[in-house]
């Protein structure tokens, strides 16, 4: 049997239905459902997206019998319109639309009133038909066809209007007078002549053909494939072409032309909302020459669509409940209105914003449209991460835009927008925003460490112009929940002479910039932003917003259907507290090194590294025991009942040095030493790699002491808290191992120390310890490094780094470019890569649980956040992912699709 290429809709009637979109597309789809549900639709065809894969497969040649399908299906609309197609006394006009299964701009759009010619309108004219209407629709094929079919440029049409108007000496087209349009078509026609070496065709079938060739040739133009590949879209869908019987917005005061959303895409609100044009077409209002007014009336319950149209308003209403019952789902509604008759061009899926997803699914649950698990479908993780972040006012946004102040573009690293007065050092940032009166500060650099933290945390935003989305700068943001930008590469940061340059823009301490988290973007000048609604009402108590409700609705099912357990990465209480409060069950990540920053505790830590002797250091280390002690007491308290993992030290001590000046200085008169042998030391210490060398287990087996304290600190903090009568289960996680032997000595110095200690205290704690699995030879010989761990933790950020070999803080000068020519799909960086590092994760939590039955899994690396990484972990069945506070709602949701195998969503 030859396949059919074309299927017929309308009069209540459709040969295709909403289930053939990738053949019929989305128009057309739609339109075919509309027709069987009996709404008003404009008789037409759908031409399949199969004769549009024959005709690029076949160098533009139509498949067999495709002319005799269109042929017949055009004799069904005469006959229902009783018009014909070229008819002088009863002339047929349609359009012509593309529309591909996904929508896609960068493809040919539409094409009116094909079918009108020369003759037509004289004919028209003759028989008494408003003249104006005529000459207008006529020159509107002309600049429509002229301009998508043949390719004159638009603006060429523009050129000749506007000379209209200046001779007519009026301001806008519908002034223009049936004859001055008249003269209009002539020139356009004369234009197209000159720029196509052929004159406009007259035949109707010729324009049909055309415009449907237009519609095939588009599905490969340049814009179209760009668009597919940024957003992996197949080049083998094609496109679908729609042919309907034109129906006119714009003949007089009794028509119209508008959208209209089901729900509102904005908020979510239950009611129907849109915009229309009185005497107008489509094309009117995306020329945005006249502002469209909206369908309900306005303040003073004055004008509207209930006043201007209330047959068609009604019937508008009806045809808005009857398609999102059949749907069930949001629709994004196109129609017209003739002579006062409602005809309804377009449904589809309305896009809509974060809280209106959450809203909108919650609220089809509570009317019965659809159940927990389709709400969960349809919530995307980054409707929630949407939500989750502050954000810039839309329409400054715009006007930034406009006078171009959008800088340069960076890696978006940290959602939500924020705008500062810049500070070039963390030190800066801090003094700047604890003046009074000064405004927030945006800490500017070319990368942060981690003696940057206060300034980082005295900062609204970071910006920095080198690193990757797994740099210093991107994981302490996140964690901090502030909205940063990482590798922005145009952006120069020059220290020295204190001057930050973007776009042709030079920027000094104190002058504004702002940053949008989300996008990358980098903009001149300070915009306002909002605060999240939602996190005011998680993390303060403020009373929820219908949003945040419908938010914490959502997270509940996701509960309810998930299996993978979501820890937070915190180091702090306040970061615990924020992680419950967030739904965390657990913390799965604790770096003790953020401990080490605050103001009292550098200086011991200092005199620690630098000790001459054991006994200076043991010294050390006796004062920073309480310390670490009373921080552990306090997270363990905050995560009452739920299960806390405390890494063991694993950065480079020389991080944790002063690199010259005045920081120096004052570490060696602490220490009653002298200087120069206080730099002596720190350059012992520096290395040429230093993610790659003397750290994590590394100092553990190297400087013990380090180990036994922190042990001892957490151990004596859990048996305080069990004393208290918490319930505690502490879990202590050795870092950077890569053989058997470096976790067996360390799990035998971290026992001693946690018997001896459960001794003197009197407590028997229910304690694990673990190691993180982050080099790649752990990942390898997994089996035997499980013999010695209660728990592994998938450290994929190191893992990442050693498994492809590139350093974690450096990717900002490579990792765009590759991402950009597709050399990679993605950052790994970002989202875990499932086929090597993956791999990894999958071989070595299956050797590990086959070597020990009693093994817990999890992961904690920045991947713990990412959705996609999510659903991966999810698959292989680890027991839990770890990630910052502010990532756990999207984490659990990430979570609850894996289970409902609905996937990640959100390409676009
Ligand atoms: C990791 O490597 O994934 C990890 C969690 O540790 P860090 O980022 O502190 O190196
Ligand atoms: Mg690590």
């Amino acid at each position: 049997m030859t396949p059919k290429y074309v299927y017929a809709f309308g009069g209540g009637y459709a040969e295709g239905d909403a289930s053939q979109k990738p053949l019929l597309g989305g128009k057309g789809a739609g339109l075919a459902e509309m027709a069987r549900l009996g709404i008003p639709v404009p008789p037409g065809f759908t031409i399949t997206t199969e004769a549009c894969i024959h005709y690029q497969r076949h160098d533009g040649a139509y498949p067999d019998g495709l002319r005799e399908e269109v042929a017949a299906a055009l004799a069904r609309v005469e006959e229902l319109q009783g018009r014909r197609f070229g008819d002088p006394e009863a002339p047929l006009l349609v359009s012509v639309r593309s529309g591909a299964a996904v929508s896609m701009p960068g493809m040919m759009d539409t094409v009116l009133n094909l079918g009108m010619t020369q003759e037509i309108v004289a004919a028209r004219i003759a028989a008494g038909e408003d003249e104006r209407f005529m000459r207008d629709a006529y020159r509107r094929l002309l600049t429509m066809y002229g301009d998508v079919v043949l390719g004159v440029p638009h603006r060429e049409f523009e050129a000749v209007l506007e000379a209209a108007r200046e001779r007519e000496g009026v301001e806008t087209d519908p002034e223009l007078s049936a004859a001055a349009l008249a003269r209009v078509a002539e020139e356009y026609e004369r234009l197209i002549e000159t720029q196509t070496g052929a004159p406009f065709p007259q035949d109707p079938q010729e324009q049909l053909w055309g415009g449907t060739n237009a519609v095939f040739d588009s599905w490969d133009n340049q814009r179209a494939r760009d668009y597919r590949r940024l957003h992996h879209l197949s080049d083998d869908m094609g496109t679908a072409v729609n042919v309907q019987t034109m129906v006119f917005g714009n003949r007089g005061p009794q028509c119209a032309t508008g959208v209209a959303f089901t729900r509102s895409p904005a908020t979510g609100d239950a009611d129907i909302y849109g915009e229309y044009l009185v005497n107008a077409q489509g094309e009117d209002v995306v020329a945005g020459t006249r502002t469209p007014r909206s369908i309900h009336p306005d303040e003073h319950g004055r004008g509207g669509m209930v006043e201007e149209f209330a047959d068609a308003f009604s019937e508008l209403r009806a045809v808005a409940d009857t398609l999102e019952g059949h749907f069930r789902d949001m629709q994004d509604l196109e129609f017209t209105i003739e002579g006062g008759k409602l005809y309804m061009l377009q449904t589809r899926t309305g896009k809509r914003t974060g809280p209106a997803a959450v809203r909108i699914a919650v609220d089809m649950v509570a009317e019965g449209l659809i159940d927990e698990r389709e709400a969960l479908a349809r919530v995307e993780p980054r409707h929630l991460e949407q939500m989750l972040a502050p954000e810039f006012d839309l329409e400054e946004r715009a006007k930034a835009e406009a006078a171009g102040n959008v800088l340069t573009k960076g890696l978006p690293a940290g959602p939500g927008a924020a705008s500062g007065r810049i500070a070039l050092n963390a030190e800066r940032a801090a003094i700047m925003a604890a003046e009074s009166g000064g405004g927030p500060v945006l800490l500017v650099r070319e990368e942060t460490s981690p003696e940057d933290i206060v300034g980082m945390h005295a900062s609204v935003g970071i910006l920095t112009s080198r690193g990757g989305m797994t740099s210093h700068a991107a994981v302490v943001a996140r964690g901090l929940g502030k909205p940063c930008i990482v590798g922005a590469g145009e952006l120069a940061v020059d220290e020295g002479t204190g001057e930050v340059r973007a776009g042709g823009q030079v920027f000094r301490e104190g002058d504004f910039l702002s940053i949008d988290g989300t996008t990358g973007e980098v903009i001149a000048g300070s915009l306002a932003t909002r605060e999240p609604q939602v996190l005011r009402h998680l993390l303060d108590g403020a009373d929820p917003s219908p949003a945040a409700e419908a938010f914490t609705r959502v997270l509940e099912w996701a509960d309810g259907q998930r299996r993978l357990r979501v820890r937070a990465n915190a180091d702090t209480p306040a970061d615990a507290r924020a992680a419950r409060a967030l739904g965390a069950q657990g913390i799965g990540l604790c770096r003790t090194e953020h401990m080490f920053f605050g103001e009292e505790r550098i200086a011991l830590v200092r005199s620690m590294i630098l000790a001459s002797d054991a006994a200076q250091r043991e010294h050390a280390l006796e004062l920073l025991l309480p310390m670490q002690q009373a921080d552990f007491e306090g997270i363990f308290q905050a995560m009452e009942g739920f299960p806390v993992t405390v890494r063991l030290l694993d950065p480079p001590l020389h991080e944790f040095l002063p690199h010259g000046g005045k920081a120096l200085e004052e570490v060696a008169r602490d220490m009653g030493i002298d200087p120069e042998q206080v730099a002596e030391k720190v350059a012992i210490l520096s290395e040429v790699n230093p993610m790659l060398g003397h750290r994590g287990c590394r100092l553990g087996l190297t400087a013990p002491e380090i180990y036994r304290m922190q042990s001892e600190a957490i151990v004596r903090a859990a048996c305080v808290r069990q004393k208290a009568g918490d319930r505690v289960l502490p879990e202590i996680m050795i870092p950077l191992v890569g053989t058997e032997a470096e976790l067996a000595r360390l799990r035998t110095l971290t026992a001693e120390v946690a018997e001896r200690v459960q001794r003197e205290e009197g407590v028997e704690l229910d304690l694990l310890i673990g190691t993180m699995i982050e080099v790649p030879r752990a990942a390898l010989v997994a089996d035997r490094i499980a013999r010695h761990a209660d728990f592994f933790s998938f450290g994929t950020n190191d893992l990442t780094q050693m498994t492809y070999g590139y350093s974690r803080d450096d990717v900002g000068r490579f990792l765009p470019q590759y991402v950009e020519q597709g050399i990679l799909p993605f950052d790994p960086f970002a989202r875990l890569d499932p086929e090597g590092v993956g791999e990894l994760v999958k071989m070595a939590s299956e050797k590990g649980r086959a070597a020990n039955g009693e093994l817990h899994v999890g992961i904690c690396g920045e991947h713990g956040g990412d959705p996609h990484s999510v659903e991966f972990f999810d698959q292989v069945g680890l027991d839990y992912v770890s990630c910052s506070p502010f990532r756990v709602p999207v984490a659990r949701l990430a979570a609850a699709r894996s289970t409902l195998g609905v996937g990640q969503g959100g390409e676009d």
